[in-house]
């Protein structure tokens, strides 16, 4: 059971860099919380910088702050709480030099990091998943005071990726079809669903017959400031019975390499999971690939939750070659905090498949099976980036 809990883990970021060379043991001297508009606020002051661990854990559903070294000398006596879908605070050492607070929250409830990453105060916001929701269904699915006050929503951005073009003509079908044209087809049938939808707005990463090299679509993706990444292909195999299709996320290995990129290359310069990476100094290599680690450990997860999602529906009208969301090092998932998901529709080896494929009406048909995959997605799990 417990391996089971630790698998819910979701470690979103933790903060604070150890700076003072101090020998004294850090020590965390008080707790606030002060609520706001459909937010609760939580600083915790510390007399110099500690190394925290964020984390959010389910059944029941808490938040997790685990401090390096930290002696405790706050008291919860006088929190307020319960207060914003918080119920209470506890704390405890779990192992040696580890002070672990407890949050008991409601299951609405997810945080946000808000600290500068040189700051001995440590401020997090807690803020209910559903504050883009309209507020009635805020209000009643949390004990959330605050909630009351939710915002209008904010429009998802959905970057679909049409695979190969130009120069690369993908899988090729018996009769002559291309990949690159018939998921180009199908990717601006999804882009229309999406842009039909309100709150919602599609990018194409290309939306012709030209050809985009890989990285460059996952720039796209970080440019348009993205919540959801998908790709759409269409398979080839030499086994000519293979049909029906199937969902990718980030396989573990592939993400690792990818980290290890972002620390070599100039794109670490931005805004990571609520971090702004440029505050990290050089000294803070290990730091900053924790961080990455964290973030891309935390969007393989929703990847797989968005994968399970679009295979339902696209089950029922395409069939599936795998009935699982399958893992593997593709280049254009390795977005470290944006949800990615490839699509393989069908099999152009397969004859009838390949004709299937070619139908606009079919190419429609999948289309909105995958639109309705994101949308149930989005609506389970709203994107935490406000
Ligand atoms: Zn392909």
């Amino acid at each position: 059971m417990r391996i089971l809990l630790r698998t819910f883990i979701v470690p979103l970021i933790f903060m604070c860099l150890p700076w003072s060379l101090s020998a004294a043991q850090p020590v965390l001297q008080s707790i606030r919380f002060t609520p706001g508009d459909n937010v609760l606020h939580l600083e915790a002051r510390l007399n110099q910088p500690a190394i925290v661990h964020i984390f959010r854990l389910q059944h029941p559903t808490r938040i997790v702050l685990d401090f390096d070294g930290v002696r405790m000398k706050a008291s919860l006596k006088k929190t307020g709480l319960p207060l914003g879908g918080v119920y209470g605070m506890r704390y405890g050492y779990p192992q040696k030099g580890v002070l672990r607070l407890v949050l008991d929250v409601d299951k609405t409830i997810r945080f946000q990091h808000r600290s500068s990453i040189k700051s001995a105060e440590l401020r997090l916001d807690l803020l209910p998943f559903a504050a883009h929701l309209p507020a009635a269904a805020a209000v009643s699915s949390t004990k959330n005071p605050a909630a009351k006050t939710a915002e209008p929503p904010r429009t998802m951005v959905v970057v679909i990726d049409p695979g190969h073009g130009g120069h690369d003509p993908g899988a090729r079908g018996l009769a002559g079809t291309r990949e690159k044209d018939i998921v180009l087809a199908i990717a601006k049938k999804l882009a229309n669903e999406i842009n039909q939808a309100p709150g919602m707005k599609a990018v194409l990463t290309r939306a012709g017959d030209y050809f985009v090299p890989l990285r460059g679509r996952l720039h796209r993706a970080r440019k348009d400031r993205g919540d959801l990444f998908i790709s759409i292909h269409a398979d080839s195999w030499f086994d000519h019975d293979a049909t029906g299709a199937s969902a990718y996320t980030l396989s573990r290995h592939g993400a690792t390499s990818e980290a290890a990129r972002w620390l070599a290359g100039r794109e670490n310069d931005s805004e990571l999971a609520g971090v702004n990476l440029r505050e990290l100094g050089d000294q803070s290599a290990v730091l900053r690939s924790v961080l990455i680690d964290l973030a891309q450990t935390a969007t393989i997860q929703d990847s797989v939750h968005l994968g399970s999602a679009v295979l339902q529906p696209l089950g029922s009208v395409a069939g599936l070659h795998y009935r699982h969301v399958e893992q593997a090092p593709f280049m254009v998932l390795k977005s470290p905090d944006i949800p990615s998901v490839l699509i393989e529709t069908g099999f152009l080896s397969n004859v009838k498949e390949e004709l299937r494929l070619r139908d606009p009406a079919y190419q429609t048909a999948l289309a909105r099976a995958i639109f309705s995959g994101v949308s149930a997605y989005l609506k389970k799990y709203p994107p935490a980036r406000v």
